[in-house]
């Protein structure tokens, strides 16, 4: 499985810069776990290529361009991109972003070859199929109705957290995969701000040190995401200073192969 965490802002010269503003995982260059880079990073080919978006929660930092990707398509394509969230996160998204006042409401529009958008709702605990990735997602501890989840392409696994404070199911979730290669989890504010930390419901990286003591699995790969840019230098020393093996953070714009 080859994930790449798109970047959200590039050099003069045109390359990712280490700092992430928005989230967007891209899987196999067919899949997106979030949206929040979608129109900005991906190359032509994988325009093509991504029709499934998985939305964790409507936070502006994970969806910011998805409306613009559409847009982007509108005309060309031939088959909708398939927005797979939970109903919650669906009303969210049509009442607040694709509400015929921030961006048209592409899930009612439709070009010469059919619909642009199309809902794909799934239920949290519940495995469902994106593309050829079987995913279970469940609720995580955040300001909003917000998914964490395990993708498997059948013979490698990886666990998202997405944005979340202390939270159980999604080590309980975590826990139950015969094998895990690798988790991406957020670390967002330093140890310093463990007040902003809790009340907007992120980790510190003491938070995940402490956090981590729930996960059963051994010998994967743990990256850090969702620095927070004006805290990054702070947090990269942290995260380096916990002393947990394989533990790093993950570069924007790298391809990760496991
Ligand atoms: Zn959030
Ligand atoms: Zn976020």
């Amino acid at each position: 499985m080859k994930i790449q965490l798109l970047p959200s802002t590039f050099d003069g010269a045109g390359c990712a810069t280490p700092e992430q503003r928005l989230t967007c995982f891209l899987i196999d260059d067919r899949v997106t776990v979030d949206a929040g880079s979608i129109a900005l990073a991906l190359t032509d080919e994988q325009r093509e290529s991504v029709r499934d978006v998985i939305v964790t929660h409507p936070h502006m930092d994970h969806i910011a361009s998805l409306p613009i990707f559409i847009d982007d398509l509108f005309g060309s394509l031939t088959e909708p991109v398939r927005v797979h969230a939970t109903e919650e996160v669906i009303a969210l998204l049509e009442r607040d972003v694709f509400n015929w006042t921030v961006y048209p409401r592409f899930s009612e529009l439709k070009n010469q070859h059919g619909p642009v958008m199309q809902y794909m709702p799934f239920r949290t605990g519940e495995e469902f199929q994106v593309a050829h990735l079987k995913v279970t997602a469940v609720p995580v501890n955040h300001i909003v109705p917000t998914v964490g989840m395990v993708v498997s392409d059948g013979k490698v696994t990886v666990a998202f957290s997405s944005d979340t404070y202390h939270t159980e199911e999604f080590w309980e979730l975590v826990n139950s995969a015969p094998h895990l290669d690798a988790l991406l989890i957020e670390a967002s504010f330093p140890n310093s701000m463990a007040q902003l930390a809790e009340v907007s419901r992120h980790f510190t990286p003491a938070m995940l040190k402490q956090e981590l003591q729930k996960l059963n699995h051994n010998g994967l790969d743990i990256l850090t995401v969702h620095l927070k840019p004006a805290y990054r230098e702070t947090l990269v020393e942290e995260i380096n200073g916990l002393g947990i093996p394989r533990l790093g953070i993950m570069e924007p714009g790298r391809t990760y192969e496991w």
